[in-house]
């Protein structure tokens, strides 16, 4: 970016840029270089404002949710990060329904999840414990304990590079394992979800239970991603990396949980080059020793 657009960029946006932001303050990692421009969008004006801007001007453009999912590289990224707040990651209940729950794409799980809690909604309790946002855990399909979110999803809104807002109806959303497609550079502004009427205690019972099993499972006392690779089918990518013995293995700050094979932790001061190497090793091991082709989960940024 030079110059003038980087004026361009505050003029559009009023608030909320920041220039040559180390994005191991916005990922869960800790780790990752500068981007260009942070801008933490609070209203879908200013979101329908700045997409097409970013298009016009050619510059790339990513947007972060919680950046639980995201590896950025030490280098950084050329471009800019959006970050959703204020309006764009409100809750409240849909019309008059008192099933249906709209979210903001930038409204964080556990504040989803307070929501419903207070409300008395159940069915994304297994969410419980996983650190994103409502966009980031509908753009990932996120899920736990055989359950995924897009079997709640009624209704997302996006902005397009275009800047058009759209809204994409339940039959037109092709969730996968871990994935959705939709429109390349779009932003998920909001979320509709379906939920079902049940007693705040039922609720809490619930998500107590799946933090209490996450929390036996999982490596919860240093930074991480979640889980660094995908699951290969009728398997678990943990069990296989564990097999091939690199468990507490370390690289510089990194080192593959001796908890949970499929996490990389962060014990301090790791790297993003740390995170990679770790990968590669546990990619290389498991392909020679099983056969098995391991497919990142996580998000390499840069
Ligand atoms: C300790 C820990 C436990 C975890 N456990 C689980 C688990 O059990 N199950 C699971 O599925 N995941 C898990 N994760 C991974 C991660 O939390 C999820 O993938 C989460 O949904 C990502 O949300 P996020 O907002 O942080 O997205 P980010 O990591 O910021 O982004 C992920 C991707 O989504 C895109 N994105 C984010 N927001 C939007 C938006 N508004 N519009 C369009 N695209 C967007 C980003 O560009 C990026 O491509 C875990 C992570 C951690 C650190």
């Amino acid at each position: 970016m030079d110059q003038r657009q980087k004026k361009e960029l505050v003029e559009i946006l009023q608030k909320g840029v920041e220039f040559e932001c180390p994005m191991s303050r916005y990922t869960t990692f800790r780790v990752g270089g500068p981007v260009e421009a942070l801008c933490i969008i609070s209203d879908l004006e200013g979101l329908q404002r700045m997409v097409p801007y970013l298009g016009r001007e050619k510059i790339p453009y990513l947007v972060v949710g919680r950046g639980s999912n995201l590896l950025v590289r030490d280098d950084g990224f050329r471009g800019v990060a959006i970050i959703l707040r204020e309006k764009l990651a409100h809750v409240e209940p849909n019309g008059k329904s008192n099933q249906i729950v709209l979210a903001g794409g930038g409204l964080a799980l556990f504040e989803l999840l307070d929501y419903c809690k207070g409300k008395g909604l159940g069915g994304l309790e297994f969410l419980a414990g996983i650190p994103g946002t409502t966009g980031g855990a509908v753009a990932m399909n996120a899920g736990a304990w055989g359950c995924d979110v897009g079997s709640r999803v009624q209704q997302i809104q996006i902005v397009t590079s275009k800047g058009e807002l759209e809204t994409l109806e339940q039959s037109r959303l092709k969730f996968k394992y871990r994935a959705l497609s939709i429109p390349k550079g779009s932003v998920i502004t909001s979320v509709k979800f379906e939920l079902n009427r049940e007693s705040p205690e039922a609720v809490i019972g619930k998500l107590s239970e799946y933090l209490k099993k996450r929390h036996e499972k999982q490596p919860s006392q240093y930074p991480s991603g979640g889980s660094v690779f995908k699951n290969p089918p009728q398997d678990y990518a943990g069990r296989l990396i564990e097999k091939t013995g690199l468990k507490g293995k370390r690289v510089g700050g990194a080192m593959i949980s001796p908890k949970h094979a499929n996490f990389i932790v962060n014990t301090g001061g790791a790297r993003a080059a740390d995170i990679l190497a770790l990968m590669d090793l546990a990619r290389k091991k498991v392909k020679e020793q099983m056969g098995v082709e391991l497919e990142p989960e996580i998000r390499v940024i840069g």
